[in-house]
């Protein structure tokens, strides 16, 4: 099952390290540059580079379950995904940061699920032997006030997913050199979400404070 991720750099190697062998050592030598970081999920089905047609050296990326972001807390506890936001903020100082959720997005289900459960039922569920995910997703939970809890429909998945990367995004302006940047005019925040049913993409528009299509533009596209 691993043999094909071999062949696929022996292809890359090929094609793409080969048909401009400048292109990486200018990477290498410049070291790499990028104006945009994105911060989407872990899942399969939602690859950053491959969605949005970008080259090595354009996009710094961390990925993690759910696209989020937790709130600053400048402790010693080991808080991967802020180390990365740091690094591409205040050293990278990137232009633009993007948190790309999706549809159908496995941890904000079973954010969904629990709170369900504690919505109908008046009780925490019984938690699962995981040891780390349920804590993780617990990020997004005040998103989870904006949903109907009790009257559930299943399009209130999509609306749980786009109200988890508004979450992200407020958890983004507690870091007090985010908001510098921002202040600054050096930094801007966007929210998006794939539609990955129907390959649209979403963004959260800030004026009208709710999300609009992105692409396609018209529904004949
Ligand atoms: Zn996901």
């Amino acid at each position: 099952m691993i043999t094909p991720l071999i062949d696929g750099f022996q292809q890359f190697r090929d094609d793409f390290f080969g048909e401009d062998k400048s292109f990486f050592s200018r990477l290498v030598q410049r070291g790499q540059k990028p104006k945009i970081m994105v911060i989407s999920c872990a899942d399969s089905r939602v690859d950053p580079a491959i969605l949005f047609g970008t080259r090595p050296g354009e996009l710094f990326m961390v990925r993690n379950v759910a696209n989020l972001i937790p709130p600053y807390a400048p402790d010693a506890g080991l808080h991967g995904v802020s180390a990365a936001i740091e690094f591409g903020v205040r050293d990278l100082m990137v232009e633009h940061l993007v948190v790309l959720g999706h549809a159908f997005c496995g941890g904000i289900q079973a954010l969904c699920t629990h709170h369900r459960h504690l919505a109908e039922k008046g009780e925490v569920p019984e938690t699962s032997n995981r040891e780390f995910i349920h804590s993780w997703i617990n990020i997004a939970s005040p998103a989870m006030a904006t949903i109907d809890l009790k009257n559930w429909q299943d399009s209130f998945q999509h609306d749980a997913e786009q109200a988890a990367i508004r979450n992200s995004m407020q958890n983004l302006n507690s870091f007090p050199w985010i908001i510098e940047a921002i202040e600054a005019g050096k930094l801007q925040i966007h929210g998006w979400w794939f539609d990955m049913e129907n390959g649209a993409l979403w963004g959260l528009d800030k004026e009208q404070d709710k999300f609009v299509r992105l692409v396609p533009k018209t529904d004949k596209a």
